[in-house]
């Protein structure tokens, strides 16, 4: 359920401090330490998977609840309607370097450098 050496099990569990942007029995969700937007924030599900590879059909609804709390959270913080990206990186050739998956939304700029 957790990896005592994955980094984000340790923000999760408040060993890290992080700057909380929503919670729920699922997934946590934080501001990334080194933004590359004006709004990158991290959602992250509380058990521990490495990455998009190690999903299993049992995780359907969780994926599927993470891009939800994405789309709740680009709402409440009031840049929905601005726009906003989700990204997902595997592995090495995406450029994956906290191996507890993740995903990225970013927005308050317009991205026109990645598809
Ligand atoms: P990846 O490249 O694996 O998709 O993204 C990992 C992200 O985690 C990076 O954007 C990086 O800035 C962020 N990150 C790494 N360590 C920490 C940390 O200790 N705290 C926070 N808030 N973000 C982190
Ligand atoms: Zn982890």
């Amino acid at each position: 359920m957790s990896d005592t050496n994955c980094i984000f099990c340790k923000i999760i569990h408040g060993e890290i401090p992080s700057t909380k942007v929503y919670e729920d029995d699922l997934v946590y969700a934080f501001r990334d330490i080194s933004p590359a937007a004006p709004e990158h924030i991290l959602i992250v599900p509380k058990e521990h998977i490495c990455c998009a590879n190690e999903l299993e059909q049992k995780h359907e609804a969780l994926v599927g609840h993470i891009i939800l709390t994405a789309a709740k959270i680009a709402k409440d913080l009031g840049f929905a309607d601005d726009g906003y990206r989700i990204i997902n990186n595997c592995g090495e050739n995406a450029g994956q370097t906290v191996f507890h998956l993740h995903f990225h939304l970013l927005a308050g700029s317009e991205f026109t450098n990645l598809v």
